[in-house]
């Protein structure tokens, strides 16, 4: 069973003014779903009429109602509208809001636990490793319900929360992320999470928000959010983080770290031990460590015994160009991060990279995006840190902020070249690379960096 309520229903949960139903129908017409998006609506289902910068959704009302939607939920001013006349419709001050809290209505339905994870970075990676842990819990014939790929905005999270089929799931995982104030609040509000988890407060979106503390705040407002019999899950490494957490929550709450925390683990090569317990990790990297740990305490927190995960977890099911290891000919292995890029997480990135045994280490950048005032100082500090780390060759795309990552290295690297297109850092990496490189591909989603692991990985 998905969602469904009766248009009364609907009714009261949004505080609508109903227009061309009658109330016989009210009281007696299911809704059997919500959507937003006219062309996945399927006969019974309600359509919601949201707005955006380059959208929309009241000029497809007339179409989801002619395809069988019950009804919309559309503007106050709409239902004003000559095109509004005689349509079956739901009118709200605010249609988001209105879809918002048709998915809080239904997720309050379910009653297993709901799990929301948060932070600057790690928040895909700590929620597809958290489903997995989970998928060894599930009653026979149940599932793990959770945010598909990176859907963790306002619309998002909704339609994460609208697609829980209590009969069907166990448990249930939805990745909020933000750019500013106030977004996690809301997302928050509509989740009601049983268990959430802070993965870091780092410096993504600094430029929108503008200083550290504002992002710490950013984060807790989920913690504001989770009932009191709740659990917060936080990184222990981070202290504004902690500082933080501890003004908005005083409810139980579990910190993990490596070396440090209430789930404190060791890292051994590519193994994690906690106590008396090791694990196999699925992903590389110190931060991936981390964020199986958070797993680990989510577990902790819902009283499931870490035992049955020592086996392994299911394959994770991470999307394109995250911590993504490419074997090709002559001993050449490619580290694809071009999904995206913030400092912690390219930070995190050069570590992997210098800790994987090879000939030489290329570092391949492209400019971390959103970084406002301290976008230059930021990627300096990239610069600095390629050159700590021993890292032989720097490949920067000039786009930007190369020449500051470059300033940041100093000198310090064998070679380090600005390339002004993709095409020539494909063939730099052509001329340059030797049997044994391992090469990171790193940068913001919108520099398409991706386009260069697809040539050189053709070409090689
Ligand atoms: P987005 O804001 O795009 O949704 P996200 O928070 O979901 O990002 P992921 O997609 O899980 O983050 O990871 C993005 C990158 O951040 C990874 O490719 C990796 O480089 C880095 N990363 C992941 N986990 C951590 C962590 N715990 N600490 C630091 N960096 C991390
Ligand atoms: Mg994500």
């Amino acid at each position: 069973m998905t969602f469904i309520c009766t248009i009364s229903q609907a009714i009261a949960i949004t505080s609508a003014t109903v227009a061309n139903i009658d109330e016989t129908a009210q009281k007696n017409i299911e809704i059997r779903g919500v959507v937003s998006d006219s062309r996945k609506l399927k006969a019974g289902e309600l359509f919601v009429a949201l707005t955006g910068e380059n959208f929309d959704g009241h000029g497809f009302v007339a179409a989801a109602i002619a395809q069988g939607a019950v009804a919309a939920i559309v503007s106050l001013e709409w239902a004003k509208s000559e095109a509004a006349k005689g349509l079956p419709v739901l009118a709200v001050s605010n249609t988001l809001t209105a879809y918002q809290d048709l998915a809080r209505w239904w997720r309050s339905q379910f009653l297993q636990p709901v799990v929301s994870v948060t932070g600057s970075v790690g928040k895909t990676t700590t929620k597809e490793i958290i489903a997995s842990m989970l998928a060894c819990y599930v009653s026979p014939d149940k599932q793990v319900h959770k945010s598909q790929a990176n859907h963790n905005n306002d619309i998002g999270v909704a339609q994460t929360l609208l697609a829980i089929a209590p009969e069907q799931h166990d448990f249930v995982v939805v990745e909020m992320g933000m750019r500013g104030l106030g977004e996690i609040e809301r997302l928050a509000r509509t989740t009601l999470p049983t268990v959430s988890v802070i993965t870091n407060v780092g410096t993504a979106h600094i430029g929108r928000l503008g200083s550290r503390e504002a992002i710490a705040q950013a984060k807790c407002e989920l913690l504001a959010e989770t009932p009191p019999d709740g659990t917060a899950i936080l990184n222990a490494s981070n202290p504004l983080l902690l500082e933080m957490a501890s003004k908005v929550w005083q409810g139980k709450t579990i910190t993990y770290g490596l070396g440090v925390g209430d789930v404190n683990g060791e890292l051994i090569g590519d193994r994690l031990q906690v106590g008396d317990l090791t694990w196999d990790l699925p992903l590389p990297g110190r931060h991936n460590a981390l964020n199986f740990l958070a797993g680990l305490a989510v577990l902790k927190a819902l009283n499931l015994d870490w035992q049955q995960t020592t086996q392994g977890i299911g394959k994770l099911d991470l999307p394109f160009g995250r911590a993504q290891l490419y074997q090709l000919p002559q001993d050449v292995v490619i580290l694809d991060e071009t999904y995206n890029a913030s400092p912690e997480g390219m930070l995190a990135a050069l570590r992997q990279l210098s800790d994987m045994p090879a000939k030489r280490h290329w570092a391949v950048l492209g400019t971390m995006k959103e970084l406002g005032e301290m976008s230059t100082q930021l990627h300096r500090q990239v610069g600095e840190s390629i050159s700590k780390l021993g890292i032989e060759g720097a490949i920067i795309l000039a786009d930007g902020e190369a020449d500051a990552i470059l300033a940041g290295a100093n000198g310090s690297l064998k070679y380090a070249i600005a390339c002004h297109s993709y095409d020539d850092i494909t063939q730099t990496l052509l001329q340059k690379v030797e049997s044994g490189d391992r090469i990171l591909f790193k940068a913001s989603r919108s520099v398409g960096m991706d386009r260069v692991v697809e040539a050189f990985r053709k070409t090689w």
